[in-house]
């Protein structure tokens, strides 16, 4: 616990070398600091520390440490897949969700956007290493979603999240996030209005960062290993 403040201190540190580095805007890479499986505690000694980005995968565990911190001015990101029986609850208490891959939920989220709060600000989460994994929408079928999300009025969009198959190098793990940001300059190229490329984690991040990432989300680097 008493590690979290240099931790965080650590991977801001990373994140700003690299925009350095990489010729990026100084204090332009926003942290997210992904918190599932943590302690409230743990919550809090980063909170301490200077977080106000949390992302968390699990609803009911989300939940409890969204009571537990509430009074605490924090800004909740949802980054797990999505249930449709659960669409309620998210739109209720994140004020963030990084991973819509579905019509449905689209709209199931966006009616169900208390109106006293601002729209859900929304991330499509986009399969950028076909291979690896199931969740994410093609790459081919982000514009149309992307177009949905903006007539939604429940519904803020606001970039791509993408988690790319670990790279074995540097350069692997910088190609699949140059093909996230070519589709992303090509649907800003389209007209769509977005401002996040949320990409980039414990190992990759410094690759993210080279890549045009502006939101890291970073776990394991912070609070340590999860349990399994
Ligand atoms: C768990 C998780 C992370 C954090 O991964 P680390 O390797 O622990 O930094 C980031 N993004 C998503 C979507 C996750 O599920």
């Amino acid at each position: 616990m008493e590690n979290i403040a240099s931790n965080l201190q650590a991977v801001i540190d990373r994140i700003r070398t690299a925009e350095t580095r990489f010729g990026r805007e100084p204090g332009s890479v926003r942290l997210l600091a992904v918190s599932k499986t943590h302690s409230p505690g743990a919550l809090r000694a980063a909170v301490a520390a200077g977080q106000r980005d949390f992302g968390e995968n699990y609803l009911q565990e989300a939940l409890s440490k969204i009571a537990a911190l509430g009074s605490e001015r924090l800004i909740w990101h949802y980054i797990g897949p999505v249930q449709s029986n659960k669409t309620r609850q998210l739109a209720e208490n994140f004020h963030w969700l990084h991973s819509l891959d579905r019509e449905k939920i689209a709209h199931r989220l966006s009616a169900a956007r208390p109106p006293g709060l601002p729209p859900l600000n929304v991330c499509i989460q986009v399969n950028i290493s076909n291979e690896a994994s199931k969740s994410g929408v093609a790459p081919t079928a982000v514009a149309d979603l992307a177009n949905i999300v903006t007539e939604l009025p429940g519904l803020h969009l606001r970039g791509l999240m993408v988690i790319p198959a670990p790279g074995a190098s540097f350069d692997r793990q910088r190609a699949a996030f140059a093909r996230s940001r070519a589709l992303y300059d090509e649907l800003t190229g389209l007209g769509l209005s977005m401002d996040t490329l949320s990409m980039g984690m414990s190992d990759d991040l410094e690759a993210a960062v080279a890549e045009g990432s502006n939101l890291v989300r970073v776990g394991t680097a912070i609070f340590g290993q999860r349990r399994a």
